[in-house]
């Protein structure tokens, strides 16, 4: 994993970014990022440290982890309630000491265990705990430019890492005419060199992190932002 860290720095930096690791983020508002005493001017901000978990996981008054997920037992049921499966990004799950990755391959086989799991159950047989196959990450970071690895073994950068990185996704779409949608405006955006963007507008946020100031108590009324594609 720390080859392909790595291999994403030295590609982004071909690209004129600059990498800074070790930094803790403390502030960010609408002029700019706090790294402790010192400020870096921006408009544009692009948070990616991770998302909380949905809401609904305060509502079964059930253990959580500190970013809300569901503790489970190794069989991805909540302990004392046998008639409860969490997964996905809810589920908080250790597995060798490490925990289950909020990916999509983490969800997927979650679903589909649970589901043999309640099968099995219904017909009285045993149910094995869950066991989560990494069988390799991909990240994006340019045009065709990707860094991954195929079952932590085969390590792969640059071009080939970027055709392995969209051949994935769109296998893994579901339906034949999603995928065959995907391909064709992603073909479409490679070859135009054209980007589909995506808009968040809204009312401006000014302080997302830090200590929040004293009308940020007070109940939001204007309308929620909204996403648009294009
Ligand atoms: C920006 C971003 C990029 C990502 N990129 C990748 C990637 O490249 N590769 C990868 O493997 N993973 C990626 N992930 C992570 C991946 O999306 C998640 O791990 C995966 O979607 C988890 O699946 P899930 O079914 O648990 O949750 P979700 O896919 O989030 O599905 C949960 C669904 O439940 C619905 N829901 C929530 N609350 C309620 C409610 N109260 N009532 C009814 N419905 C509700 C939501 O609307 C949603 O449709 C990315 C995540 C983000 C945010």
């Amino acid at each position: 994993m720390l080859e392909s860290w790595k291999e994403a720095q030295k590609q982004l930096e071909r690209l004129g970014v600059k990498v800074r690791t070790g930094a803790r983020v403390t502030d960010i508002d609408a002029e700019g990022v706090c790294l402790g005493d010192e400020r870096i001017a921006a408009k544009t901000v692009l948070w990616a440290a991770g998302v909380a978990a949905s809401p609904i996981a305060r509502t079964l008054g059930v253990p959580l982890d500190k970013a809300g997920r569901v503790l489970v037992d190794a069989t991805l049921q909540v302990p004392g309630h046998d008639e409860i499966y969490i997964v996905g990004d809810l589920a908080a799950l250790q597995q060798d000491g490490k925990p289950v990755p909020g990916v999509s391959p983490a969800a997927m086989q979650g679903g589909r265990y649970a589901a043999r799991a309640i099968r099995s159950r219904l017909k009285g047989k045993p149910v094995k705990p869950f066991r989560y196959l990494d069988k390799g990450t991909f990240a994006t970071i340019g045009r065709g430019r990707a860094v991954g690895d195929l079952f932590g073994r085969l390590r792969l950068s640059g071009f080939p890492a970027w055709l392995a990185w969209l051949g994935i996704h769109i296998f893994f779409l579901v339906g034949f005419r999603a995928r065959l949608f995907v391909f064709f405006s992603w073909a479409y955006s490679y070859l135009s060199h054209r980007r589909g963007a995506r808009l968040i507008t809204g009312p401006p946020v000014p302080r997302l992190l830090g200590p929040p100031p004293p009308a940020a108590a007070a109940p939001r009324t204007e309308p929620a932002p909204r996403e648009q594609s294009r």
